[in-house]
């Protein structure tokens, strides 16, 4: 089944060819055909794409999950579906809908961790961007029953970063049973997840310390809500620091965005008793965290889970929150945008486009 829209032969890509943190833009990566589909497989002409820290780390090969070789990486798209593999049964989407692909895009969706809502746990799950093509090409194959219907009144570019980073934040903190009032402490906070996180941490009436590096940054998490900003590269003593804002007890929670492990060690210290860390991003040498000093621990990894990222996106919130902070076409991907991830320097998220 396909649309009037014909599937080219070839399309734009930018394409990972060796571990290392490149990509090369091309324009003839062959697009798999129509006729070649198997069933619930579709294939997405893509309008745009979130660039992910997670995408830095498969490229790297820093993660147990390596990346197939060539391959176009990528995981908050959002564009429109061309045609749908024949057979395919009983599809949740048609040709011509906008939907978004998401980190997991696809998995078998029968086994015990399917059917508990934690696909991002099945054996046999697929990662955009690592088992298969992501995002990063513009014209894509993606899996009928992970697809996100994208609701009317929200443009492509908003709702891109809500797919990966603003869903894992707004998973970890629906989590926390902190009272409104609370102070939250929220390392990486002038990131692509940080700068969401505060918003959706303003919402449910926390109060946000946020942690970070830079003007750029400092301006943004502080007009995004939170009431102080601690520049980690001129302080002298983070904890100090943190409790001369929250009290001497501590801070309430720490939701942590960044892929440190200091950050975390640090959070032990500045917490106070009974003080809850959200785990939201964990480096592979970060599972220390799990015994520092008694303090609570609610690990909540990657929220890419289908149904939570449905709701979501129809709970009327996120239309709410500005989630991109910079924009570009899919060539600013080589150099600009990788170069100021790697080297902590993006803020917020970058969107870009085809
Ligand atoms: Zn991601
Ligand atoms: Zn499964």
């Amino acid at each position: 089944m396909s649309s009037n829209n014909t599937v080219p032969r070839v399309t734009r890509a930018a394409l990972t060819r060796e571990v290392g943190i490149k990509t090369e833009l091309t324009s003839d990566y062959p697009v798999k055909q129509v006729a070649d589909l198997e069933p619930g497989e579709c294939i997405i002409k893509i309008e745009c794409t979130g660039v992910c820290h997670s995408d830095l780390h498969f490229m790297a090969g820093e993660w147990a999950i390596k990346p197939r070789l060539p391959s176009a990486g990528g995981h908050e798209g959002v564009g429109r579906i061309l045609a749908i593999g024949a057979h395919t049964l009983n599809s949740p989407v048609n040709i011509g809908d906008r939907v978004g692909i998401k980190y997991v895009i696809d998995s078998c969706m029968h086994c015990e961790m399917c059917r508990r809502g934690h696909e991002q746990n099945c054996p046999s799950r697929k990662i955009a961007g690592a088992h298969v093509d992501g995002t990063f090409a513009e014209y894509t194959v993606a899996f009928v029953n992970h697809l996100i219907p994208i609701p009317d009144g929200f443009s492509s570019a908003e709702a891109a970063p809500i797919l990966c980073a603003g869903v894992t934040v707004y998973n970890a903190l629906t989590k926390l049973d902190t009272p409104p009032g609370s102070w939250i402490v929220i390392p990486g906070a002038g990131g692509g997840l940080g700068h969401l996180g505060i918003q959706y941490a303003v919402v449910k009436g926390l109060r946000v310390l946020a942690i970070d590096s830079g003007e750029g940054k400092r301006e943004l998490c502080l007009s995004l809500g939170a009431e102080k900003y601690i520049d980690f590269a001129e302080s002298k003593d983070i904890i100090a620091d943190v409790k001369a804002t929250c009290g001497e007890l501590g801070a309430h929670a720490a939701l942590i965005t960044t892929a440190s492990n200091t950050a975390y060690v640090q959070a032990g210290w500045y917490l106070r008793p009974h003080g809850t860390v959200l785990c939201v991003v964990i480096c592979e040498t970060g599972h220390q965290i799990y015994w520092v000093h008694d303090r609570v621990c609610s690990p909540s990894l990657r929220g890419c889970w289908r149904t939570l990222t449905v709701r979501f996106l129809h709970s009327q919130l996120a239309g709410k929150y500005d989630a991109t902070s910079q924009s570009g076409r899919l060539a600013r991907l080589i150099g600009v945008v990788l170069e100021d991830m790697s080297n902590g320097k993006l803020v917020g998220r970058v969107v870009l486009r085809y």
